[in-house]
Parts: C-alpha cells; structure tokens; sequence
C-alpha cells in the first residue's frame, strides 16, 4: 500500500464507472474525419451487425437507450391503452415506465429465490387465470437482474401457450447465457442498455434485436419519425427521435471487442468478495442459478440483521462515510408510489431482496486495492457492531 497516494483511503470509490478500452477514440476519430456525426452512418450499421454476431442474433436496430428500445419494442407488439402488460417487479423503473407511455397498465410479477429474477410458477399460474378472465396480457418484459439470466423456458412456454409476446430487458445482462445461449435473443425482441453504469456503454445508447426482419425494420421507422417512403415528408403513424448517433456507435464498436474481459473482471470482483466476506455472519451473496452463467454485473449481498448484528442501511451508510458508493437492491415496482394502486402477484420475495441487499462497487476498472478497501469496510462496520452491542 506504500506507493498508492496519500489521499487514497478517501478518494471515491463507484458502483459501476465507465471503462473504456483502447479502440473507441480510434472508432470516434473515424466518424469526424469522415464526418458522419449523425444520427446515421457506417458507425451504426457496423455496430448493429457487430452486436448481433456477440449475442446471435439475427438483426438489431441500435437506438437512443435502453428506455427508447422498451418503448418502441411494447409499440412493435402492439401494446395500446387499456392493456395490461406483465412484468419483472424487481427492477429499474425504466422496465416499466414505457408500459405508462402508451397508457397501458403493469401486472408485476415477484421474483424467485434461485435467480431474483420472475418466478415462473407464478407468471404461468397468472397467464391461466387471466385467460380464464378472458382478458390476456399484451406482452410479457422478463428482466435479467444483475448479469443473471431468468429462468427462460418455462417462461417462453407460458408466453407460447398464450400466444402472448416475450420482450427480454436483457440491459443489465448483456454477456450473461441461459443454456450457453446469450439473454435478450430467446424472447421475440431483446433489448439491451449501454447507459455509463452498463457492462459496457456508448455513454448512452440501446439496442433492440430480434430474428425477425420486419420487427427491426419497423423499429427503425418508428425511431425516425415514422417518415413515410415519399419525396416530401409524410407521416402517417406517431413515430420518435430515436436514433442512435453514429460517433456514439463507434464507442459501442471499440467497446464490443472488450466485452469478454469485462465479464471476466466483473466474474473477479465477485469471487473476491465472496473469498473475503462469505465468513461473516448473516452475509449472503446473491446466488449463481444452475442454468447460465451470470456476468455478476454488480456484485448483490444481503444481511440478515438478526445473524450480522448489523443490518444493510448501516453498512450502506458505513460505507458512504469511507467515500465508498454502493446501493440497496432496486425497490420493487409494485412498492413505488408511481406504481401506486397497480396489480402485483405476490412480491414477498422481491420486497425482502430489497429490505436486505446492498449493490458493491463492482466496476470493471476496480483495482484490487479499492477492493480491498471495500472489504475492510464492511469487516470494519461488523466489528464496530460487536464492541458496542
Ligand atoms: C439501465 C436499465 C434500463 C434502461 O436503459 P437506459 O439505457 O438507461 O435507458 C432498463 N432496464 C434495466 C433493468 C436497466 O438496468
């Protein structure tokens, strides 16, 4: 520790920062001097092509964000007011905000305990009894928490059985697999984020693939105005500003060819922690499911506060007094005021994720001393506990 500075054990450590390689200003510096700075150019339609091969999938529209792409995947399936659309409770508000845009109405479904993600006893159990109400949900948003893959083909089945849509909010797991397949290309429209905090980031931007042509095709027109093939500019359908730029996709292109080492490190953070901290009472460190490999994008925790002595909040706030920025588990949609008189089925399991997890810095540009100084942390918080219990 002799040669870090002085102000180290106070200098701030993220959550998840922005880690670039050593292409993107390569990529960047293309788009200038051929200038191509807008929102088309070859930039893009490498982009698309490059990401579709990294997760196999056949086509794939690079859009504004992650929000932009739920959006226009809920319109591609024609999700209008008065539907009803089920999806992840425990999530990011950007899940579900899209559902609110076209004034349809979530149906939340909890999570289970081997993946955090949907259960999928619960989302079949609840497809049958609104079938039997003879009102059918529009579509299904099944969210891949963390960099872990849910539980997909029991899920898929239930959606086949219906005839209900399947749209993966795979933003959170981009270089996760389900049965050594990549999340976001089992549903028919897949969605993916490259927001700053994102395994890897265009500083803003999304994807949306699909094995459908015509769905792709479509979500490029609707992302440019919904401009109608005429000389002049004619508009027969309500469409968006969309697009991705294309200096923003050659940052996306340099960022692609880092995408397995970023896994790997995210992997190493995670091992560590779990090497350094699993001893500790009460702690447990959100669970690998059996059927994938997860690319712990954040490494999750949670306390039990009767085994820790301590409970999450105090060690949130223990951390933050060291400069050390971690966040409790996403509070649950069907929890939030906006989502206020909303139906959910179930939500036990989500809600004590929430009451108990806590989110570690987990960047893949940590360097093993922060991470250290993470782990002292909280083994620091634990023993304060014990002197003055
Ligand atoms: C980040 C995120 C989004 C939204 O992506 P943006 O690019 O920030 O709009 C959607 N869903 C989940 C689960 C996310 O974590």
């Amino acid at each position: 520790m002799n040669s870090l500075p002085l102000d180290f054990m106070t200098s701030p450590i993220l959550l998840s920062p922005p880690h670039l390689g050593d292409r993107e200003l390569e990529f960047v510096k293309q788009a200038f001097e051929t200038n191509w700075i807008a929102p088309v150019g070859p930039h893009i339609d490498a982009f698309e092509q490059e990401f579709c091969q990294v997760v196999g999938s056949k086509y794939g529209a690079a859009v504004s964000s992650g929000t932009a792409a739920l959006h226009l995947a809920l319109r591609l399936v024609g999700v209008e007011p008065g539907d009803e659309v089920a999806c992840s409770t425990l999530t990011f508000v950007a899940t579900a905000n899209p559902i609110l845009y076209l004034g349809a109405s979530p149906l939340f479904i909890d999570s289970d305990r081997t993946s955090w993600n949907m259960d999928p006893v619960l989302l079949s159990e609840t497809l049958a009894q609104r079938d039997r109400q003879g009102k059918r949900p529009k579509a299904v948003i099944l969210v891949h928490l963390y960099g872990q893959s849910a539980d997909i083909q029991p899920i898929q089945a239930a959606c086949q059985r219906y005839e209900i849509p399947l749209i993966e909010d795979a933003a959170e797991s981009l270089g996760a697999t389900y049965q050594g397949q990549s999340t976001g290309t089992f549903g028919d429209i897949g969605v993916y984020s490259f927001n700053g905090n994102k395994i890897i980031t265009t500083s803003g931007g999304g994807m949306l693939v699909s094995n459908q042509p015509e769905l792709i095709s479509q979500a490029k027109f609707l992302a440019t105005q919904a401009r109608d093939p005429a000389p002049y500019y004619q508009h027969s359908q309500m469409g968006y500003n969309y697009r991705l730029s294309n200096v923003l996709a050659g940052i996306g292109r340099g960022q692609l060819q880092v995408l397995s080492d970023r896994v790997l490190s995210r992997r190493q953070n995670f091992a560590h922690y779990a090497r350094a901290l699993s001893h500790l009472p009460g702690i447990e460190f959100m669970p690998e499911a059996p059927f994938g490999q997860s690319t712990r994008w954040l490494t999750c925790v949670t306390f039990e506060p009767q085994l820790a002595g301590i409970d999450r909040e105090q060690i949130r706030i223990a951390l933050a007094q060291q400069n050390i920025e971690a966040r409790p588990v996403w509070k649950p949609l069907h929890r939030q005021p906006l989502f206020a008189g909303c139906t959910s089925v179930g939500g036990a399991v989500a809600e004590d994720l929430f009451q108990r997890g806590l989110c570690l810095p987990s960047g893949s540009s940590l360097t093993v001393p922060e991470r250290e100084r993470v782990i002292e942390a909280i083994v620091a918080a634990y023993a304060k506990v014990k002197v003055t219990c």
